[in-house]
């Protein structure tokens, strides 16, 4: 018998039965595991946490053959600006379930953990809908980057241009473009706050531009996931965010000469 101590954070949770739950955890130490927690739903449960997403919780499992179940629990941190707003609940719930499709079981993953604790520490502080909206859009580069993705760099799609200024994203491939590779009917001019805040992840940006953002980073994740092969987890992912912030990720624009 093997017992693992990790500090996680509960990305899903659903009933089993009368009393128990099955949750889906984010572990610092194992990754995406699963783990189920006994007599949780009942009144008079000898838990401390109710095993919801939104907090970090210091772990004890017991393994029996992969099978795990939770022997003691510990709340560290609850995010409770994030539990006490419809808002940025269903934004945390988009970034746990972006987080439940690129992660793979049992694997760990350092460099995805801490930037998923600071997205729900952004998100937790967040004062309106526009930093909101920004924490979830910081959230998504980090993936991009975590997942070997990232923008932090750019280079034209075509002739392998680093870019700089005068950035176009190409509705149709979704990719960089420089000017001359640009494809005036399909490509878009990004402005230069945009292109320096997906680079950084940082900086002034205004609301419509941080939507634009997350309309983009939806798209490159969405080639990223078709390589990985995990297409399926996460159109469901993609449809939801996509209503959540009303951005169209797939259409292509009708005013492309605007600069976005
Ligand atoms: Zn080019």
């Amino acid at each position: 018998m093997v017992y693992h101590w990790t500090l996680a954070s509960v990305l899903y949770a659903s009933r089993v039965g009368e009393k128990d739950k099955r949750l889906v955890l984010f572990s610092r130490e194992l990754g995406k595991v699963t783990a189920v927690a006994r007599g949780t739903v009942v009144p008079d449960a000898k838990w401390s946490t109710s095993f919801e997403p939104f907090s970090l919780l210091y772990l004890r499992l017991y393994d029996r053959s992969h099978f795990l179940t939770v022997v003691s629990a510990e709340e560290r941190v609850v995010y409770t600006g994030v539990l006490s707003s419809l808002s940025r609940s269903l934004k945390g719930m988009a970034m746990n379930q972006l987080a439940e499709c690129v992660l793979e079981p049992s694997s760990q993953e350092p460099g995805l953990f801490a930037a998923y604790v600071t997205a729900l520490s952004r998100l937790n502080l967040a004062a309106n809908a526009a930093e909101e909206d920004r924490a979830f859009l910081q959230f998504t580069l980090d993936v991009l980057t975590e997942l070997g993705f990232g923008v932090s760099s750019l280079h034209c799609e075509r002739c392998g241009a680093a870019l700089d200024d005068h950035v176009r994203f190409s509705m149709r491939d979704n990719a960089f473009h420089c000017s001359h590779c640009a494809n005036s009917e399909t490509d878009v001019a990004l402005s230069p706050e945009l292109v320096s805040f997906l680079r950084t992840g940082d900086g002034d940006i205004d609301p419509r531009r941080t939507l634009t953002g997350i309309a983009l980073a939806l798209r490159l994740l969405r080639s990223a996931a078709e390589t990985l092969a995990i297409a399926q987890a996460f159109e469901h992912f993609a449809q939801n965010t996509a209503t959540l912030f009303r951005v169209d990720t797939k259409e292509e624009p009708k005013e492309s000469c605007h600069e976005l």
